[in-house]
């Protein structure tokens, strides 16, 4: 064993984890005295902005998905949940499996990325009734559903029941709420033919908003045309209008009619067997239940991504707070945020080994995309904005790059390639999650504790 040797302990195995943890490779290559781990409850990084063509059926759901064992080379990783963090022992201590035992882990530094989780904003029968878009479970339950749906509507003989079958909506006006609700269509539309019962008039799909317009961060131009073509594909948006409750039937919603003033509201109300909640995000409860300080549940990071009181731990991506210097807000939760963070939290763990001179992280984005449909899409690229097949198709090239492993960029290719000749596999998988977390005691022979 190598004397003095450091741990680092990365946290969250997402697109901020997954980053920090291959610079973090490079930069201490041959340091045999640098340990590097990562933890995180999936043996995967996902592949989130394609979750909505999972759930659609056009990607195969292994294809959006990269194992971390053949991302990394040097690291040590742990499957396995965090249930806590304590940064004054310097221990995360992991939920046990059903087959695992407990295990703490040491760390000299630490980096948390352990992203979010969907927000209900405390709507306890939304949260009961809603589908999700969030991981690859949340997907591959969304593509069931809707082919449920069909199965369903084809052989329903009263008329309000099959129109509240097949009147699907989608709670959330940004990039997961559009993409969904253009795949999704796209994917009703194309099974039809399968569902000789079921009229093209029949089917709805509506997206509902609680802002004025959608795709927030893009350009007015954009999130019009945007909202134009998804009107003129059959798509219903509601904007100004916030959900308030949903009992699994009827969704109740308060339509704002004064933009300045929340109290002047009509209440609304639709007739909705499947309704899929994309409208936010808040961090997972790890992190609001540990003893870093938070704001609207965020880690509170300064200038170097460092956490407040706890020098040598870093906080980076959908879990972190860091305000832009521009807008006074909070940058929007995105991959690319995750991965610039990662870029130069690594950095300063480097700087902070090596005794050299910390970075400030300074963030300026690259640009926005988003699919809206078949064949269509806005993007705003370094300052240019791109609209219809042409963004579609940066949106493609752009992504389908950012897949670290070259046989998944085959494999994504090849699924779009099959769809673009072939009919959408309607086959409903029935899967059941057995597994539960439970606690395990720790046991000495592999307690990690040094
Ligand atoms: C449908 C959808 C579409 C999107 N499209 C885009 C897009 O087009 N462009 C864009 O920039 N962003 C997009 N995003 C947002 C983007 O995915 C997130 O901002 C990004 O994933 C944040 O990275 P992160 O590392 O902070 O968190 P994540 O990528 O969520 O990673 C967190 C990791 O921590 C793990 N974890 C959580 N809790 C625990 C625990 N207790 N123990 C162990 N592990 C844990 C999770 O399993 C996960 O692997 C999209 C998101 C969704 C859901």
């Amino acid at each position: 064993m190598v004397k003095n040797r450091k741990r680092i302990v990365i946290l969250g195995g997402g697109y901020g984890g997954v980053e920090c943890t291959r610079k973090l490779e490079k930069y201490f290559k041959n340091d045999e005295e640098v340990e590097i781990v990562l933890v995180s409850e999936d043996n995967f990084l996902l592949f989130t902005p394609m979750l909505p063509q999972v759930a659609a059926g056009m990607l195969a759901t292994r294809h959006i998905v990269m194992p971390i064992r053949t991302i990394l080379k040097k690291t040590t990783f742990y499957e396995g949940r965090v249930k806590n963090i304590d940064p004054y022992g310097k221990i995360v201590n992991l939920w046990g499996t059903k087959e695992k035992r407990g295990i703490s882990l040491h760390y000299d530094f630490l980096v948390v990325s352990l992203g979010s989780e969907t927000n209900f904003f405390g709507m306890s029968d939304v949260e009961k009734h809603s589908y999700t878009m969030k991981n690859l479970n949340d997907a591959m339950t969304v593509r069931n559903r809707i082919i449920d749906i069909l199965e369903q509507a084809e052989n329903e003989t009263n008329p309000i029941l099959k129109k509240s079958l097949l009147n699907l909506v989608i709670v959330g006006g940004g990039f997961a709420g559009i993409e969904t609700a253009g795949e999704i269509m796209d994917f009703l539309l194309d099974a039809r033919k399968f569902y000789p019962n079921i009229k093209e008039d029949e089917i709805k799909v509506t997206v509902l908003e609680a802002l004025p317009n959608i795709l927030p961060g893009f350009s007015e131009k954009l999130a019009k045309f945007a909202h134009n073509l998804l009107t003129r594909n059959g798509i219903d948006i509601k904007l100004k209008t916030a959900v308030t409750s949903f009992d699994g039937n009827e969704i109740r919603m308060k339509k704002i009619k004064n933009n300045s003033d929340e109290d002047d509201f009509e209440e609304e109300a639709i007739q909705t067997k499947t309704m899929i909640w994309t409208a936010g995000v808040t961090p997972v409860n790890t992190i609001k239940r540990s003893m870093f300080k938070t704001e609207r549940g965020k880690i509170i990071i300064n200038d170097f991504l460092e956490v407040q009181d706890f020098p040598g731990v870093f906080a980076v991506g959908d879990c972190a707070l860091f305000i832009d210097p521009e807008t006074q807000k909070p940058f929007p939760p995105t991959a690319q945020l995750a991965e610039a963070q990662a870029k130069i939290a690594s950095y300063n763990l480097y700087s902070l080994i090596r005794n050299k001179d910390k970075k400030k992280f300074e963030y300026q984005s690259r640009g926005q995309m988003a699919i809206i449909g078949k064949r269509n899409g806005v993007a705003s690229f370094f300052g240019m904005n791109i609209s219809g097949i042409w963004a579609w198709a940066l949106w493609r090239n752009v992504y389908i790059s950012k897949i670290p492993k070259w046989d998944k960029r085959l494999r994504v290719l090849l699924d779009w390639t099959i769809d673009l000749f072939f009919d959408r596999d309607i086959s409903r998988l029935k899967f059941v999650d057995k597994e539960t977390s439970k606690e395990y005691k720790v046991l000495d022979e592999v307690d990690d504790v040094w």
